[in-house]
């Protein structure tokens, strides 16, 4: 787990800064404890009791590691370079974030604070915090906007199985901006014997850093199963990006080497439009949200935007520091897949190769497809299926029988 900041290494970050995005801005009284935050993350990554912990749990909890998959009818359809799958779908509760949740729970139990407190959006973190919490015995409480309680029922219905408490957030649109922003507020009156799990890798320093470091396994299996399985590196990495922890996890491994393209994608909604898509690096503008700077949709006046994406997960108006600063160093690029070209996505992977995706994941299948059909045969196309879609049959067939 590479956390340190080696001079020697331009992609780096320094001091909870990507270039000019991260930081920390946040009030007064969350200062003190990001520091402490800070440290016992430097130590616990540098431990070799945690590591070996945190390895044991990905092995036995979560299931790790995750195969990679070739997808042969899949490759033959798109007509071009060969697509194979990250399979993070077949992870305990059926997708990436558990691997984020298990590791801050081991570092909450480091640090002495046995209250847990998370965001959920669609209900996908807040499940993989409440399991987390369960198997070790922590009080667990998540925010959760009203509209997403009503929109996402059964996962609230899991969570409370789990043990874990659902707070309903009233404010604002009352979707995850607001469950966020409650989440914070929390924190800063409970800090001393609080963690607070964020979900993705957003907000101030140093949970950015935290969250890609802990989902870098992601990457870390899948290049060496490359080497091991077809002796040698992918030539693209494919992922889609809410706030874009998927994405940095299986990116980060492949940084230093130039010739692996990364891309990322972005949730291009029903149009380009102000309020139709979730894609700030396509369209947003530096600026600060929930305790950090990076690029956000926001109006002119600062306000941020509505946003619109048929996959709850990839439904945010921000995006992790370090993408910014992938995007401006040109490391990685970064496009959209519309809402219709991820529903056929979805529909074509279940199909064609036995595998029902998550919508956010469909956003990554339909960009591979379409990447694939321009490259030749003999290039190989990584692409990460952050999840599974069991989550999403209603949803889909609203959306497919419409
Ligand atoms: C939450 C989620 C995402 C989006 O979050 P990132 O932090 O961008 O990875 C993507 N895929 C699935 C399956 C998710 O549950």
């Amino acid at each position: 787990m590479s956390t340190s900041s080696s001079p020697a290494d331009p992609l780096a970050p320094q001091d909870g800064w990507f270039g000019s995005f991260g930081g920390r801005y946040v009030p007064e009284t969350l200062v003190a404890a990001l520091d402490a935050l800070a440290v016992a993350w430097e130590q616990a990554s540098q431990d070799q009791s945690f590591l070996d912990d945190f390895d044991r749990l990905l092995v036995h909890s979560v299931g790790r590691p995750t195969p990679i998959s070739r997808a042969p009818r899949l490759t033959e359809a798109a007509g071009g370079g060969e697509i194979v799958l990250k399979r993070e779908d077949l992870a305990h509760t059926g997708a990436h974030k558990i691997n984020n949740t298990f590791g801050q729970v081991l570092l909450a139990r480091r640090m002495g604070k046995h209250r847990i407190i998370a965001e959920t959006g669609a209900g996908q973190h807040g499940v993989a915090t409440a399991t987390a919490c369960a198997q070790f015995g922590m009080t667990c409480e998540v925010y959760m906007g009203a509209e997403d309680v009503r929109r996402q029922s059964l996962n609230v219905f899991r969570m409370r199985l789990l043990g874990a408490t659902v707070h309903e957030v009233e404010d604002g649109s009352r979707t995850l901006k607001d469950a966020t922003n409650a989440a914070m507020r929390d924190w800063m009156g409970s800090v001393e014997s609080t963690h607070y799990i964020l979900g993705s890798v957003v907000g101030p320093h140093p949970f950015p850093l935290i969250v890609r470091s802990l989902q870098s396994v992601i990457g870390r299996e899948a290049r060496q199963q490359c080497i091991d399985q077809f002796g040698r590196l992918p030539d693209h990495v494919v992922a889609c990006v809410g706030g874009g922890s998927n994405a940095a996890g299986i990116f980060h491994p492949f940084l230093n080497d130039p010739n692996v393209a990364l891309l990322g994608v972005e949730a291009g909604g029903q149009g380009d439009k102000p309020g139709q898509h979730a894609a700030p690096l396509c369209f947003g503008q530096p600026g600060v949200l929930h305790g950090s700077r990076s690029y956000v949709l926001q109006d002119q006046d600062g306000q941020t935007q509505d946003v619109h994406s048929c996959s709850a997960g990839l439904d945010y108006p921000g995006v992790g520091p370090e993408h910014a600063w992938w995007k401006e160093l040109g490391r990685a690029t970064y496009e959209r897949v519309d809402d219709q070209a991820a529903l056929e996505a979805f529909s074509v992977l279940s199909k064609l190769e036995g595998i029902l995706p998550a919508l956010e994941s469909s956003h990554a299948i339909a960009a591979a497809m379409r990447l694939a059909s321009t490259r030749p045969k003999d290039e190989l196309i990584l692409v990460n299926l952050s999840g599974r879609g069991d989550k999403d049959v209603l949803e889909a067939r609203t959306l497919l029988e419409q």
